[in-house]
C-alpha cells in the first residue's frame, strides 16, 4: 500500500483534486497544492 504525503509538512491528510486541475493533490494541514506528493511504501 502506498502512502501518500505532504511534501511541505509531511502529513497525510491530502486530497486529489479532480476539478480544474486534475491531478493536484492539495494538502489540507499547510494548503499546499501541487502535483507532487511524496509516495511511501508501507
Ligand atoms: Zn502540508
Amino acid at each position: 500500500m502506498i502512502r501518500k504525503k505532504c511534501p511541505e509538512c509531511d502529513s497525510t491528510n491530502l486530497v486529489l483534486d479532480t476539478g480544474a486541475h486534475r491531478g493536484k493533490y492539495k494538502c489540507n494541514d499547510c494548503g499546499y497544492f501541487g502535483a507532487f506528493v511524496i509516495e511511501e511504501d508501507e
